[in-house]
C-alpha cells in the first residue's frame, strides 16, 4: 500500500517537471536576424533557435564560398581554369559544375556555364557595354557546354579561349551551402535571402514564411507575396530577370542573361521565378527557362518534377503572367 501510494505523487512530480521543462525550452525559442553580405549583394538570414549563431562565423563561411566560386577571383580555381584549361576542384565547387552541367544540357544549351567568353565582352562587371557584331562572333564561337569536361577525380579542362562563368548558378549554390552550416549548427528552421534568391527550412515557429516576389518594373513593390514552408523540407525560391542590371542605349534594354545562340541578351520574357529544393537547381532553372522563353521554358519547367514556375511577360507595354499548375500564388492573386 505504502509503496503505491508514494508512487502516484512521484509520477505526477515527473510529469510536472517534464512539463515544466517543455514549456520553459519552448519560449527560450527565439528568431533571430542578421543582414550581411554575399560578395557585394545584401544576404539575410532569419533563424529560429535557442541560442543566436556566432555571426562572424557565419560570415567567414560566406566569404570563404563566394572566394572560392569566382572566377574573378585569384584564389578560385575558376581562375585558373580559364587561364590555363585546367583546375583540380574542391567537391563543393565539383557538385556546382556538374549541376550546371545537367541544367546546360537538359536547357538544350540555353543555361551553359561557359558562358564567359560572352560576360566578358558585355562586360556587366563595370555597368555594361554594346560589342560589336564581330566581337560577339567571336565570343559565341568560344561557348560550348560540351567542351567542359569533368573527370571522376575533380578536374575540368576547357579548350583555349574557353572560360567558365558561374554566375548563373553560384549564388543559389553559395546559399545551399550556408543552409548545410546552419543545420551542422543545429539550426532547423530558417530563411536566407541572397539578393533575391530564397530558402527556406522547415517552418519560422510553426507558421510558414512569408516572401514577397519583386515586381518587375515597380521598384520596391512586389508583384505578390508567397508562403512558403514545410517541416523539416527545403524549398528554395529564385527569380531572373531582366531588371537586375542593365543599361539602355538608343531605347534598348540590354541585361545581364545572354541567350548564347545569338550573343546578345535573351529577349521575350521579363522575369521567371522557380520553386525547387534546392536553391541552386532553382537559380540554375529561373536562368536556364528565363533564356529559353515563355513557351520551351514553360514546358521545360513543367517536365521538372518537384518544380514550379512563374513566368512574366511584356507585349505591348503590358505584363501578363502565366504559372504551372501547382504554383503557389494563384494568378488572380498578382499585382502585374
Ligand atoms: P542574378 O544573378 O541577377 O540573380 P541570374 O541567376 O539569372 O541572375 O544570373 C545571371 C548571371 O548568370 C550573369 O550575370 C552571368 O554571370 C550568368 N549568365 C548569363 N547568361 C547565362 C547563360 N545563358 N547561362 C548561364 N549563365 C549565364
Ligand atoms: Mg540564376
Amino acid at each position: 500500500m505504502k509503496t503505491v501510494k508514494r508512487s502516484i505523487p512521484l509520477f505526477a512530480v515527473l510529469l510536472l517537471t517534464a512539463a515544466s521543462l517543455i514549456i520553459t525550452s519552448c519560449s527560450r525559442i527565439r528568431v533571430y536576424k542578421h543582414a550581411g553580405l554575399l560578395k557585394d549583394i545584401p544576404l539575410n538570414i532569419i533563424v529560429v533557435g535557442q541560442r543566436e549563431p556566432e555571426w562572424d562565423r557565419v560570415n567567414s563561411f560566406v566569404n570563404e564560398k563566394v572566394s572560392l566560386f569566382d572566377h574573378r577571383d585569384e584564389k578560385s580555381p575558376l581562375f585558373e581554369l580559364n587561364r590555363t584549361g585546367r583546375a583540380k576542384l574542391p567537391p563543393e565547387l565539383y557538385a556546382t559544375m556538374k549541376e550546371a552541367l545537367a541544367i546546360a544540357r537538359k536547357s538544350g544549351g540555353a543555361f551553359d556555364p561557359t558562358i564567359y567568353a560572352l560576360t566578358r565582352a558585355w562586360d556587366f562587371d563595370h555597368g555594361g557595354r554594346l560589342p560589336g557584331k564581330g566581337e560577339i562572333e567571336k565570343a559565341k564561337a568560344h561557348v560550348d557546354y560540351k567542351r567542359l569536361i569533368l573527370d571522376t577525380g575533380g578536374i575540368a579542362t576547357l579548350p583555349e579561349g574557353f572560360g567558365v562563368d558561374l554566375g548563373g548558378i553560384a549564388k543559389g549554390a553559395i546559399v545551399d551551402l550556408l543552409g548545410d552550416y546552419l543545420e551542422s549548427m543545429g539550426y532547423d528552421e530558417y530563411l536566407i535571402e541572397a539578393g533575391g534568391d530564397i530558402l527556406v527550412k522547415g517552418l519560422k515557429k510553426e507558421a510558414r514564411w512569408k516572401i514577397g516576389i519583386k515586381h518587375p518594373r515597380k521598384l520596391n513593390e512586389f508583384m505578390g507575396i508567397v508562403s512558403l514552408g514545410e517541416s523539416n523540407k527545403r524549398l528554395a525560391i529564385v527569380t531572373s530577370g531582366d531588371y537586375e542590371q542593365y543599361f539602355e542605349k538608343d531605347g534598348v534594354r540590354y541585361h545581364h542573361i545572354i541567350d548564347p545562340s545569338t550573343g546578345y541578351p535573351a529577349r521575350g520574357l521579363v522575369s521567371v521565378t522557380v520553386i525547387a529544393g534546392s536553391c541552386m537547381e532553382a537559380d540554375a532553372l529561373s536562368t536556364a527557362a528565363f533564356v529559353m522563353g515563355y513557351e520551351k521554358g514553360f514546358e521545360m519547367i513543367q517536365k521538372t518534377d518537384g518544380v514550379e514556375g512563374l513566368f512574366v511577360m511584356e507585349r505591348g507595354g503590358s505584363l501578363s503572367a502565366e504559372e504551372t499548375e501547382s504554383f503557389p500564388l494563384p494568378l488572380y492573386e498578382l499585382k502585374l
